[in-house]
């Protein structure tokens, strides 16, 4: 039976996930909470191996839809090796992205259905979907100054692309769990994380 609660952060690379990832999961700590924290796609071992095709092989060609369900089988595996086990166990479970990402990178942004990947994703899943969303929104020029590896790709897709990218997770939030948040990440990672944990506190009536 699960007993924790399942946070996922999403957003651009270079909003700020993985650094608020370990802010929050330390808050927990900090609090008594047992929490455990996974990146998606990763943390099994077949998501590590798909994660690497997917981020960096570059030479092995991909069509969307491919991609689209490589994300899939990792998340997948991550739902049944690493999530429902930890979610049995601890008080929170945080992903640095989770489905709302395929949806927004290979719907929104990639040209795919975004309900046809909501579909596929409750399969993939086992209907396993967050308890909190938290989107990190900021400008790609913002990101970019923050992380050279955005500087790259941006110059290999256009901008239009990266639009409908925010454009996706700005539309798409709200489906992807019973509550979500958007939080301007142009902010102090100071006060990002103080946004995230008054969110966190209500949704789960903390004190
Ligand atoms: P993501 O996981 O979303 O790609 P990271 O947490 O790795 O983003 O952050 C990318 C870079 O930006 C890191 O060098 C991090 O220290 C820095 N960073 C994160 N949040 C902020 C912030 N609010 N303001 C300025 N720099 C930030």
């Amino acid at each position: 039976m699960s007993i924790g609660r399942f946070i996922t952060l999403d957003g651009i690379d270079g909003g700020g996930k993985s650094t608020q990832v370990d802010l929050l999961s330390r808050w927990f700590f900090s609090r008594g909470k047992s929490c455990r924290t996974f990146r998606d796609p990763g943390s099994t071992q077949l998501g590590e191996a798909l994660r690497d095709i997917l981020l960096h092989r570059e030479e092995i060609p991909l069509a969307a839809r491919s991609e689209m369900l490589l994300y899939m089988a990792s998340r997948a595996q991550l739902v049944e090796e690493q999530l429902r086990p930890a979610l049995a166990e601890c008080d929170f479970v945080i992903t640095d992205r989770y489905l709302l990402a395929n949806v927004v990178y290979q719907g929104s942004a990639g040209g795919l259905d975004p309900d046809a990947i909501w579909e596929v994703g409750r399969v993939a899943t086992g209907g396993l979907a967050p308890d909190l969303t938290v989107v990190l929104d900021l400008p790609l020029d913002a990101a970019a100054a923050r992380i050279a590896r955005a500087r790259d790709r941006l110059e290999s897709r256009s901008e239009d692309y990266f639009r409908r990218i925010r454009q996706g997770f700005l539309d798409q939030h709200h489906r992807a769990s019973k509550h979500s948040i958007v939080v301007d990440a142009t902010q102090s990672i100071e006060s990002i994380h103080q946004h995230i944990t008054s969110a966190v506190a209500a949704a789960f009536d903390l004190d």
